[in-house]
């Protein structure tokens, strides 16, 4: 399986994408966790990257490109993919159609994932995440039984950078701008599923397993 799964920042694609990840035996490819990562290691990506994350605008689509042409020639995605935060913009579809057709290979489904910005505005405002090991927590609904630490590492757990109500504000904004029209591209291929995001991670992964044997 090649997937996309695609929605508004804190939606829960990365939540998503992991169980999707174990349940169907393919890779998760996060481009916000490469980047992430690129930044934590002092790497000239993350020094490239850093400002525009930091302010909750998109890092080029020259930079983002390289990266994952780079990551979807390694050996390990041959058996399939899960991309998490990529395709972003108009033009990164067609880069991922040029890497994609350079492999032979074809995606299988978009996925949409749905809410209301009041909602997301609501999670994002109260994630929590684990400095360490990238786990995530949430304020109101799941808490760690070991306070500000992680309960697997024992991290400190700490606000995003971008999870800041004005940068959360600009996230969406170019999220309406820039992303939103690549699903109707995606539509318009007979590739999109809608599925709708809000409830218990549990239930949105039925919702989300059903529509999938459901297409
Ligand atoms: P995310 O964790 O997916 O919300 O990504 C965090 C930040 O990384 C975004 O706000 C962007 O600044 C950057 N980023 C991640 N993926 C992309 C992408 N496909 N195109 C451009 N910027 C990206």
């Amino acid at each position: 399986m090649r997937l996309v799964l695609m929605g508004m920042p804190g939606v829960g694609k990365g939540t998503q994408a992991t169980r999707l990840s174990e349940s169907l035996g393919v890779v998760h490819l996060s481009t916000g966790d490469i980047l992430r990562d690129a930044v934590k290691a002092g790497m000239s990506l993350g020094l490239k990257a850093k400002d525009a994350m930091a302010s909750g605008k998109l890092v080029t689509d020259k930079l983002i490109g390289d990266m994952i042409s780079k990551r979807l020639a390694q050996h390990d995605v041959e058996g399939g993919f899960i991309l998490d935060g990529f395709p972003r913009t108009v033009e990164q579809v067609a880069i991922l159609d040029r890497v994609l057709e350079q492999r032979g290979v074809r995606l299988d489904r978009v996925i949409l994932l749905g809410a209301s910005e009041q909602e997301i505005v609501r999670r994002l405002s109260g994630r929590r995440v684990c400095e360490s090991c990238g786990a995530v927590y949430r304020v109101e609904s799941k808490s760690s039984s070991k306070g500000e630490a992680c309960e697997r590492c024992e991290g400190a757990l700490v606000q995003r950078p971008d999870d800041t109500e004005e940068v959360i504000r600009e996230r969406l904004r170019v999220y309406r701008e820039q992303t939103l029209p690549i699903a109707d591209a995606y539509k318009k291929r007979g590739l999109l599923i809608k599925v709708e995001g809000t409830g218990a991670p549990e239930e949105v992964f039925e919702r989300l397993q059903a529509e999938l044997v459901a297409a």
